[in-house]
């Protein structure tokens, strides 16, 4: 191994040498599905090949390793990886020196038995094994033996953050991850049985880290969590809004968003930090699963309807104009017709800006797989359909509410949206970011370039975006 000063990167520079191997190995192709966690482990996994001298690709056929980083949160997702990786059997048989991992979630639940499915794989490994991946990959390349499995749940990558000096600086929004795992026990989710029991990093890494990204020209950072709200107190070392304070004093990072509120943990010294501290973003991500009690009883929620609806109203009184986001699942085992009216009303009270809704998919592991009850999947369909339909209406009424505002955008690059039907040779380049309330607007823009603030003035409104036109300068 050798260094090299990072010519792209003046902070880090003058206070880190890139490490980076002698000779290329290869290339690593990363597939991600799920959440933002797991794409922030893939950013993880992306530094730990890149470190061995695999460089990443996004050519599959270029690929010598192949990871997949899966999801088990939803039957569809797990098949997907299943789905995926069962095409490495022929791509194997071509290059039979490609090594096809599985990682994440799925394997940590599924373990040994994924092998019966998948005997070209080489290794499974679950969500705690991420580090001990270049010992892995050696013994792969060092033996012709059967796959190697490592769903140990001894955390040792927690605390050690991505190699930063070998991870791509295109980007202005980055994800932080800030806690693993859960105490909560929700009786449909498989979080706490994959990812384990929550831990939360010291806030000395987790400054660290977004000091560095401010350094190399992040503007936004996404902090990830299951519960936020709870972070630290389980270490009794800071509270979350103690660790926002800290980061909002962080020079060059512009704005701060998280995720995932627990309604039951949603504090007021929370919803005081995201009124008081400059840089934390006016929106918030508050899941419901459901509107009615009934539902959120056997879900352990561990909060009611109308402490969720107090919970809302106590955010727009001291933060008016908030960004409100949510998850529901419908359909799960039970419910009946009146459970799933009073989740509609309760969309329609609170008036979402946007959510993400699933029909139930019962998982191992997870309680409700035995719970009487279960709906056939037509009617799970239909009940899903009739919400997002409700949901897309109010999302399109709030979006056209904003036709003619002025919103402040961070720019994150260019758009891939042509919405305003001009030919390609009359067009400026065609940007896209978002709203502090996290609402995507495009516009047409020159000598704009991610990372910018810019005003935009509201013209247009569609169901999932804006569109809008500069109103001054640049603001930097
Ligand atoms: S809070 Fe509930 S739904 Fe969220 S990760 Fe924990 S157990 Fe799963």
């Amino acid at each position: 191994m050798k260094t090299v000063p990072d010519a792209k990167n003046p902070i880090l520079k003058s206070h880190k040498m890139k490490t980076v191997p002698d000779t290329k190995k290869g290339f690593a192709y990363i597939y991600t599905i799920g959440c933002q966690m797991n794409s922030y482990d893939s950013e993880k996994l992306a530094a730990i090949t890149g470190s061995m001298g695999y460089e990443r690709t996004d050519d599959l056929d270029r690929a010598d390793i192949v990871i997949c980083n899966t999801c088990s949160i939803r039957e569809k997702a797990q098949e997907k990886a299943y789905s995926f990786l069962g095409t490495l059997a022929s791509r194997k048989r071509k290059k039979p020196g490609l090594i096809a991992i599985m990682a994440g979630c799925v394997a940590q639940q599924e373990g040994e038995r994924v092998f019966r499915r998948l005997p070209h794989l080489d290794i499974v490994m679950g969500t705690q094994a991420f580090e001990r991946l270049p010992t892995l990959i050696s013994r792969v390349l060092s033996s012709k033996g059967a796959g190697i499995t490592d769903i140990d749940p001894s955390p040792a990558i927690f605390e050690s953050r991505p190699d930063l000096s070998t991870m791509a600086r295109d980007k202005i929004s980055r994800f932080v991850t800030i806690m693993q795992g859960c105490d909560n026990f929700c009786t449909y989710c498989v979080v706490p049985h994959v990812r384990g029991r929550e831990r939360s990093r010291t806030p000395e890494s987790i400054v660290e880290e977004i000091s560095t990204l401010a350094g190399s020209g992040v503007k936004e950072v996404t902090l990830l969590g299951q519960n936020v709200n709870s972070y630290g107190q389980k270490e009794g070392i800071c509270s979350f809004p103690e660790l926002l304070k800290r980061i909002d004093s962080i020079q060059g990072i512009e704005r701060i968003r998280f995720a995932t509120s627990h309604p039951k943990d949603l504090s007021d010294e929370l919803i005081s930090a995201v009124l008081n501290l400059k840089k934390v973003c006016n929106q918030l991500h508050l899941p419901v699963q459901s509107g009615s009690n009934a539902i959120l009883k056997k879900m352990n929620r561990g909060y009611t309807r109308e402490q969720y609806l107090g919970r809302i109203s106590m955010l727009r009184h001291h933060c008016p104009g908030i960004g409100l986001s949510s998850d529901m699942i419908v359909g799960f085992p039970s419910e009946t017709r009146e459970d799933f009216e009073q989740t509609l009303d309760l969309i329609r009270t609170v008036r979402f800006d946007g959510i993400f809704a699933f029909a139930y998919s019962s998982r191992p592991n997870a309680p409700a797989r035995g719970f009487k009850g279960a709906l056939d999947e037509s009617e799970k369909m239909a009940r899903l359909n009739e919400l997002l339909d409700l949901q897309e209406s109010i999302t399109r009424e709030l979006n056209e509410g904003r036709v003619g505002e002025v919103e402040t955008i961070l720019v994150e690059g260019k758009s891939l949206r042509k919405r305003d039907g001009s030919k390609d040779e009359e067009k400026l380049p065609q940007m896209t970011g978002r709203t502090e309330t996290g609402k995507i607007v495009h516009f047409h823009g020159e000598n704009i370039k991610p990372g910018n603030m810019v005003k935009i003035k509201i013209t247009n409104a569609y169901p999932h975006s804006l569109w809008g036109n500069l109103f001054d300068d640049p603001l930097e």
